[in-house]
């Protein structure tokens, strides 16, 4: 019997999932989901192409496995996060198309805010101390502001109560429930700029900040539990699980202890870190955030991206056109036993975390007349495995003291380029631990899924659920300390030139 329908709307798709209830996944479906670029920097999606899409994806999935929508009693949600969408409380339209995540068009907005003082204070530095994040283009807050101040009537409408804001996740579930439930999780919350993640509330100096009326906020709920009940869709169907993408894949990781982190490995990576009961601020900006609450008990994690990791094998194929494929980078990265002194620092869009460096460009060092395509390849996977060893060591030295000697001992992974098993040994070798491989790559939809069976006591705790987590393959360090250090040295060094 099935039990759990996994809704997982990302950025470029729209998915759903059933599971069964021994934690195994039968059915999956996927509908495509256009962006929209109106402008050099912005991107945007149709908030009705969002629900239209998760829609069609949960009808197909329905479909194959041959179920009535009312067969469907507990519904998992994640979501890709900060995207931001507006609506009328009244009608359900959406006033504006939806301002995705990696809109830039609030760059300055931010710059010049960052700047400013409110009660006394710099903004920037309040903003990152109540949020955990940075003040930045990427999160919530200035979309919202930027739609106010840009649709017109929008202002009024707000301040008169008229409208509701919402990440994907409350779109979703206004939807779902006829518009008789305006939430969002934690998680979710947590990225919008307006959530102080240590009172866990809204806060009215950061909507004075930003110049937003409380009235358009979300209720903030648990990440799993009963949380909403659906009345479209799925008329019988209950929400019992939500969380932001990169959250949800740390559940599906099942990292639920301090230390234990993930990293997916796609088009960039996304790590995360659990901390715990506490959070922990960075000395390296790496955000602070919230990964779940769970029957009131909040966990916390640190999380660094990478902007370019399977993308830069992506650009060996597209823009050298010396692969015909991702996948193919590996056999030629193999013929050779080592890079010959060359360096890869795939920076193409600026360097993320530990470094936040704009305006740093891609490099490739110590070229000579024996260097090959093959030697160009291995530098390349090596790139991806030293930046993300850079992350893990700033997540190492980021505690204040809070939270005693957070080692990582060991990085579950995911993600389309995590089925290169040479990168793997590249990064147990280059972080000195072991790396761990999961036996389903769908980490996020797992996650999603196993709230909602947790919330609606499918399963009783989260030991059992651990038990549905199986490692497929475990990659062992095989270099020793000096050669580490001797990479990581010559890596370094070529950052250091990449940015000068
Ligand atoms: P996203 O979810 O970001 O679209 P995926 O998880 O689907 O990414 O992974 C796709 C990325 O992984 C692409 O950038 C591709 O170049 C890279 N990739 C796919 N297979 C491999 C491989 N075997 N080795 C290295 N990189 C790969």
């Amino acid at each position: 019997m099935t039990v759990i329908l996994g809704l997982d709307q990302g950025t470029s798709s729209s998915r759903a999932v059933l599971m069964r209830a021994d934690g195994t996944l039968s059915h999956i479906a996927q509908r495509e989901l256009p962006q929209i670029y109106p402008q050099p920097g912005w991107v945007e999606q149709d908030p009705e192409a969002i629900w239209s899409s998760q829609a069609a994806a949960v009808r197909a999935v329905l479909g194959d496995a041959g179920l009535d929508p009312s067969n469907i009693r507990c519904i998992g949600i994640t979501n890709q996060r900060e995207t931001t969408l507006v609506w009328e409380r009244a009608t359900g339209r959406p006033i504006a198309n939806a301002i995705v995540w990696q809109d830039r068009r609030t760059a300055d907005d931010c710059a010049h805010l960052a700047a400013c003082h409110h009660n006394g204070r710099n903004v920037e530095a309040l903003v990152s101390e109540k949020t955990g994040l940075v003040l930045d283009a990427y999160f919530s807050a200035s979309k919202i502001r930027w739609i106010l101040q840009h649709v017109p009537g929008a202002r009024a409408q707000a301040q008169a109560g008229q409208l509701a804001f919402g990440t994907v996740d409350s779109w979703l579930i206004w939807k779902l429930t006829g518009g008789r439930r305006h939430i969002t999780d934690v998680s979710n919350a947590s990225r919008t700029l307006l959530f102080n993640i240590h009172t866990l509330a809204w806060d009215d100096e950061l909507l004075d900040i930003f110049d937003i009326p409380r009235s358009m906020l979300p209720e903030v709920v648990d990440s799993s539990g009963d949380l909403a009940v659906a009345s479209e869709l799925l008329p019988k169907g209950k929400i019992t699980g939500i969380a932001g993408d990169q959250q949800a894949a740390l559940f599906g990781q099942m990292c639920l202890r301090p230390g234990m982190a993930k990293n997916t490995y796609g088009t960039g990576c996304f790590l995360m870190l659990q901390t715990g009961a506490t959070p922990v601020r960075s000395p390296h900006r790496l955000l602070t955030t919230v990964a779940w609450r769970i029957a009131g008990q909040t966990n916390y994690a640190l999380e660094g991206s990478i902007f370019v990791a399977g993308a830069a094998i992506q650009w060996l194929r597209d823009g050298l056109g010396i692969l015909n494929s991702a996948p193919e980078v590996e056999a030629l990265a193999a013929s050779v036993p080592d890079s010959g002194g060359v360096v890869f620092v795939p920076a193409l869009t600026g360097l993320g975390a530990p470094h936040w460096d704009p305006h740093a460009r891609g490099a490739i060092f110590g070229l000579t007349r024996g260097a090959t395509r093959a030697h160009l390849a291995r530098a390349a996977l090596e790139g991806i495995a030293f930046q993300v060893a850079d992350i893990v060591r700033a997540m190492e030295t980021s505690t204040d003291g809070s939270v005693e000697g957070l080692r990582v001992h060991e990085l579950r992974v995911d993600g389309g380029a995590s089925t290169n098993d040479l990168l793997m040994q590249m990064q147990a070798d280059v972080l000195g631990i072991p790396i761990v491989r999961s036996q389903t790559s769908e980490a996020t939809v797992l996650g999603a899924c196993y709230l909602a069976g947790l919330g609606a006591r499918i399963w009783s705790n989260v030991e059992d659920l651990e038990r549905q987590w199986h490692e497929s393959r475990r990659f062992r360090p095989q270099s020793n300390h000096e050669e580490r250090l001797h990479k990581l040295a010559a890596w370094h060094q070529a950052i250091h030139r990449a940015r000068g």
